[in-house]
């Protein structure tokens, strides 16, 4: 019998009072789905950085699991050994790490230019203590040469001493089957977590997928466009989807499932009501 998949989601942090209080709404929404963790991304600009350690902390004193995203584009090893001693002096073992993209879209780098390099400076400054999850990509990362070198990039993370991976979300599910396919052929055997981006706006999403390469299928994003301001109805499309796409994952046997939330618990608690998870 299959192993019923844990759940996690993410948040950005809040930049407003009525931001953290909306989080602190969903949080314990979504609580009700027992989750292994609540993970905080991080934001390459100065008070962003300071934020993401606010909520995680938030979110633990909450009585949560929670987990930072670290990335290293546009920070020094100072300031990256300075936030794990933080984050280690508060009890908090799991990260995300990643390379990070710069707002501005001018790379600014300063010690690390990838992520195995920041894996691998955890590693040398902690050791075992945290538990590293980084970033998998099975329509392949926008900046990949060829397919190939993105999966020998994806491995030499895993290979600096990552314990796992969230990929990027995706509607082919063919492309993570086939990713982890490949994985298995290159002997990595860590638990690779699919990414689930809920529909709630297409206009929207259509951005986030063309800034990180997942492809919106011909069938999917006509469909979505036909619903044209009627939120409602593309709402509840999207659930049905989205849902049935977990719920393919889940009999595949995935590990776990990882949410990208956007900081709303509704359209996420909908579809998880819908998988044989509860
Ligand atoms: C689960 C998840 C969470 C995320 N959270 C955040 C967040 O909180 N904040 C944020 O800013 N962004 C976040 N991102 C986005 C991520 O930072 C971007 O996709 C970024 O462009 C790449 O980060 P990475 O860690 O995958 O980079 P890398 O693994 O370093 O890969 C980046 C590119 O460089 C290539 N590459 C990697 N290593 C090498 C090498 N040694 N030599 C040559 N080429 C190499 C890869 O093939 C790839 O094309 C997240 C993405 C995912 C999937």
């Amino acid at each position: 019998m299959l192993k019923k998949p844990s759940v996690s989601f993410e948040f950005f942090p809040p930049q407003t009072d009525e931001g953290v209080s909306k989080l602190n709404e969903t949080i314990s929404n979504l609580s009700q789905f027992n989750p292994e963790f609540y993970s905080v991304t991080f934001g390459a600009g100065g008070s962003t950085k300071e934020k993401t350690y606010d909520t995680v902390l938030k979110i633990k004193d909450h009585g949560y699991q929670a987990v930072p995203h670290i990335s290293c584009i546009s920070s020094s090893k100072e300031e990256i050994r300075g936030l794990l001693k933080k984050y280690q002096d508060n009890g908090i073992n799991r990260l995300v790490a990643l390379r990070g993209d710069h707002p501005s879209g001018v790379v600014d780098i300063v010690d690390f230019s990838y992520a195995n390099e920041l894996v691998s400076f955890i590693r040398e400054e902690t050791g075992d203590f945290f538990n590293i999850e980084v970033a998998a990509y099975p329509e392949f990362h926008p900046e990949a040469s060829t397919a190939q070198d993105d999966i020998n990039n994806f491995k030499r993370k895993l290979d600096a001493g990552a314990n796992g991976a969230i990929t990027q979300f995706f509607f082919n599910v063919d492309a993570y089957f086939k990713f982890i396919e490949e994985c298995q052929r290159k002997n990595i055997d860590l638990p690779i977590t699919p990414g689930i981006m809920p529909i709630y706006n297409y206009k929207q999403l259509s951005r986030f997928a063309s800034n990180c390469g997942a492809e919106i299928p011909r069938w999917l994003r006509m469909k979505l466009e036909s619903f044209g301001e009627d939120l409602d109805s593309l709402r509840d499309f999207g659930v049905e989807v989205i849902s049935e796409l977990c719920e393919t994952l889940i009999q595949y046997g995935v590990p776990s499932i990882h949410f990208y939330t956007l900081n709303k618990s509704k359209t996420v608690s909908r579809i998880i009501k819908n998988l044989s998870l509860v």
